[in-house]
């Protein structure tokens, strides 16, 4: 892994981290490509342009104006966070993690150390649908995540891009349906596909309609 992991950093968000004042950390890399991911360029990067003594040293000036830290890419676990997050911890911030889910060790080491506060899961379509829309064929990980998260008691919620090409209200609705039969009570998030000049796949505007009508209320649905 290279000596600058972190592609960039966001010196400030009140939008990221539910209820908190944060930045955001993004990392390099991932092990998904997602049709719609606009992050592309974190994500095919090899290299970014800081180092973790950047990051600590950014948040050493931080301290006492900022009241968390978003680990965000790309995907974060990739990278060693162990003691990344032990460190920032160690200065007094709350930490927040955007996962796709897909490593589950790591991240249940992240929560049973006590360094993770909030964990953001993205549940990107049903194992049917999964590698078509993320090109990996890990939805079992993705799976084991949510199982643990759910028997732990940490405190998550789940979120899913909706693209209508490529997810329908009846692929939501199976989401919802298998979120519940895991033991997931909370709020569902969906964001809608922004469309950029640059994401994976070059998709564009959906040509379909989703039409929000025929969504069930297996869980509470939020658009954000
Ligand atoms: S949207 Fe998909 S490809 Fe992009 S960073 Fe997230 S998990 Fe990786």
């Amino acid at each position: 892994m290279s000596d600058k992991p972190i592609y960039d950093i966001t010196p400030f968000t009140h939008l990221d981290y539910p209820g908190k004042l944060a930045c955001i950390v993004w990392f390099c890399g991932c092990n998904m490509r997602c049709m719609y991911c606009y992050n592309s360029d974190i994500v095919f990067a090899k290299k970014g342009h800081y180092t973790e003594e950047d990051v600590y040293e950014f948040l050493d000036r931080r301290v006492g104006l900022l009241d968390g830290v978003v680990l965000s890419g790309g995907e974060p676990t990739l990278h060693d966070l162990l003691p990344i997050c032990r460190r920032i911890r160690k200065m007094g911030f709350s930490i927040k993690l955007d996962t796709n889910g897909l490593n589950t060790d790591l991240i249940r080491e992240l929560v049973e150390a006590g360094l993770i506060d909030y964990i953001a899961l993205d549940f990107k379509a049903m194992n049917g649908k999964f590698g078509y829309v993320t090109g990996s064929s890990r939805y079992q990980n993705f799976a084991q995540t949510l199982d643990f998260l759910v028997a732990n008691g940490a405190p998550f919620e789940v979120r899913t891009t909706v693209h209508a090409d490529l997810l329908q209200p009846e692929d939501i609705n199976a989401m919802m349906a298998e979120l519940k039969s895991h033991g997931y009570e909370g709020p569902y998030y969906l964001q809608k596909f922004v469309e950029t000049r640059h994401n994976i796949a070059n998709m564009d505007k959906p040509k379909n309609e989703f039409d929000e009508s025929r969504l069930d209320d297996t869980l509470q649905i939020v658009w954000r």
